[in-house]
């Protein structure tokens, strides 16, 4: 039997995007909401990720809420058990838990006019009757599976990174791993350390800079903690380092020059082997897919039980992996580095907008939205790291919290004008939209020669913000009445 609840507003997932809708809604006195969450505990890809070795490639000052700055951190790049305890932490302190629901997987979500309200349907058949919808389930949580033949009768143990198995003890076994991207480079290492046997199937090859990483002493950390405005200060110091890469990344791909020096440096420090050299190194402008940091992925390539193939896979058989130029490895293991299926991550749930209008008819030109958060045709449906607001270049915490704002700016706009539901007007979507995928065209992603998840079907870039993230602040943290269509 179906159960029905009706808070004033459901959130969906319990990662930095949902937390942080949670907190400000609480911080502005607002109490009346669930937060659904599909896993056992909240983190999001936090939670989901725990392979050896994950860590933030953001420096952790600038990766974390700017309301909730945490001068405890123990590293530049805090490792995964890190960042969830201080999302657990700061849920905690601002009294979140109380409104999860955990093992609440969300199916479908449809409008419901004459209610004024949203149908969000669980798994269990579950049913909230909320005014609003705030989705916070991110871009990257579906995995994607490499389409190779004779995957299915492999006999071996098999799983991909963000679902690692770890009842599975790696120690002396021949591994193969498909992908080189920003997880397997952070995985890589520490398995090699154990495995007898390491294929990894590289089919780019990414660029890599030195990672800045390094503990923070406890005496710094007590500085950042007692000496007022100083762990704002190494934010701040961070925000505008990071955000200087985004001139080669979006104003021109000549700018990018410095960087791409670096990583070749790195690149010929750490490896000697002139043929292993010619492997790895891109054959595509830096920053058009994202730039990597490491200091142990390049090393670990040059042990002796490990080698890199370039050549492709032909197929897979029941215990092992044949190579394109047709050489059959034996392997034990096979772990998908190959990233997430990054559309279907919202198309997965059923989201039905007004007159039954689905989100894949509205998208099926290419997804989009105001500011990266409404939709018309959608009312009061709100998307945190929407179409267009991913980053190459900064953290997307900064994204987030913009979108907080601009999501608690609609609901203050429909609060001040008495309203049940607001949604965006489709010209000013289409304006947003318009300045932005003009200014994409002359960015690295799309001029940089390279293929990657940021493009679409039609190479259309529909994941990363073109500018820079004070631009987004500027334009996007308060919705313009002028933009919206109150309904009363
Ligand atoms: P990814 O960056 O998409 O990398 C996937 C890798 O698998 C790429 O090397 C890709 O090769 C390869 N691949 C995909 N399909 C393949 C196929 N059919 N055959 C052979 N190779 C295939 O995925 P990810 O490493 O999981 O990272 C995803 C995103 O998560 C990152 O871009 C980043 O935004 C985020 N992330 C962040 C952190 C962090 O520290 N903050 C850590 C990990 C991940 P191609 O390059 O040729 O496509």
């Amino acid at each position: 039997m179906s159960e029905q609840r009706n808070p004033a507003i459901v959130i969906v997932g319990s990662g930095f995007g949902g937390l942080g809708m949670a907190i400000q809604l609480i911080r502005s006195g607002f109490h009346d909401f669930v937060v659904l969450e599909k896993g056992d505990d909240l983190g999001g890809t936090w939670h989901e990720n725990t392979y050896p070795g994950c860590a933030c490639d953001v420096p952790s000052h600038m990766y974390s809420f700017s309301f909730e700055l945490n001068p405890g951190w123990t590293r530049m790049f805090a490792p995964q058990p890190e960042i969830k305890d201080y999302l657990r932490r700061t849920a905690d302190k601002y009294a979140v838990g109380s409104h999860i629901r955990y093992g609440s997987r969300v199916e479908r979500m449809e409008y419901d006019d004459d209610a004024r309200r949203w149908n969000v349907t669980l798994a269990d058949g579950t049913r909230y009757t909320p005014k609003a919808v705030v989705s916070g389930i991110g871009a990257l949580h579906v995995p994607s599976f490499p389409d190779i033949p004779g995957l299915d009768s492999f006999k071996g143990r098999a799983f991909h990174s963000a679902e690692w198995d770890h009842s599975y003890d790696l120690t002396g076994k021949r591994i193969a791993v498909i992908g080189t991207g920003a997880s397997a480079i952070q995985f890589v290492p520490k398995i090699a350390e154990r495995a007898a046997r390491l294929h990894l199937f590289q089919r780019t090859a990414p660029w890599i800079q030195p990672k800045p990483d390094q503990p923070i002493p406890k005496g710094v950390r007590r500085l950042l903690r007692t000496v007022p405005g100083a762990a704002r200060a190494v934010r701040y110091g961070i925000y505008w380092a990071l955000e200087a890469r985004a001139v080669g990344f979006t104003v021109d791909p000549r700018l990018s020059g410095p960087m791409e020096l670096l990583a070749r440096r790195h690149l010929a420090q750490q490896i000697p082997d002139p043929e292993l050299r010619r492997k790895v190194t891109p054959d595509y402008t830096i920053g058009c897919k994202r730039v990597l940091l490491s200091n142990d992925y390049y090393p670990a390539l040059t042990r002796p039980n490990v080698d890199l193939i370039t050549d492709g896979i032909a197929e897979v058989r029941e215990h092992s992996v044949v190579t394109a130029d047709g050489r059959e490895l034996e392997v034990d293991c096979i772990i998908y580095g190959t990233g997430f299926k990054v559309v279907d991550a919202l198309m997965e749930q059923q989201v039905v907008g007004r007159n039954g209008v689905k989100l894949q008819e509205l998208w099926a030109e290419g997804a989009e939205a105001h500011h990266g958060v409404t939709l018309p045709g959608f009312p009061n449906f709100f998307m945190l790291l929407g179409p267009n607001t991913g980053l190459g270049h900064n953290s997307v915490v900064f994204m987030i919290e913009v979108q907080l704002q601009h999501i608690l700016s609609c609901l203050r706009l429909l609060a001040d004008r008495g309203g049940d539901a607001i949604e965006p007007r489709p010209d000013a979507v289409r304006t947003f939209n318009d300045r932005l995928h003009r200014r994409l065209r002359r960015a690295v992603w799309n001029e940089g020669g390279c293929d990657s998840w940021y493009l679409d079907a039609n190479g259309v870039n529909r994941t990363l913000w073109p500018g820079f993230t004070f631009e987004y602040w500027k334009s996007s943290r308060r919705a313009r009445p002028e933009d919206y269509v109150i309904t009363r």
